[in-house]
């Protein structure tokens, strides 16, 4: 899609820190890392997000994010698989990617300055 920052990754447009690459999906370096393993798994076609894409898609996916967890060395130590949807899920680019994140403990806590309780 043109003027998306990712299709232009695919399109090798704009350079970046490449994983792995099958046909169907692209892994690289986040531009930005929040923890010291930080990869941006994307589909190759313009999927807007999780919304947006088939389970056909998703299937595939199973297979080619744990060969990145193991290529980053990870897949033992742990990590976090994460999409961000939508306005409220903090999505940036409109272009469905999957964040694996690790090479440290992670934290988790509150996401959000709602009180879960309050919505019981
Ligand atoms: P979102 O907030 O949409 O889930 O995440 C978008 C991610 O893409 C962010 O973590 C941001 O650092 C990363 N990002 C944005 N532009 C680029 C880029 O041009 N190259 C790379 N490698 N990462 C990018
Ligand atoms: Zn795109």
């Amino acid at each position: 899609m043109k003027d998306c920052i990712f299709c232009k990754i695919v399109a090798g447009k704009i350079p970046a820190n490449i994983v792995l690459e099958s046909r169907d999906f692209l892994a690289f370096h986040d531009i930005n890392p929040i923890a010291p393993v930080h990869i941006l798994i994307i589909t190759k076609t313009h999927i807007r997000d999780f919304n947006e894409v088939s389970p056909e898609m998703m299937a595939g996916l199973t297979s080619f994010a744990q060969n990145v967890a193991k290529i980053l060395g990870v897949e033992n130590s742990g990590y976090r698989l994460i999409t961000n949807v939508g306005d409220n899920g903090g999505q940036e680019v409109p272009h469905l990617h999957f964040h694996l994140i690790g090479g440290a403990k992670l934290k988790w806590h509150h996401l959000t300055d709602t009180n879960p309780r309050n919505s019981l």
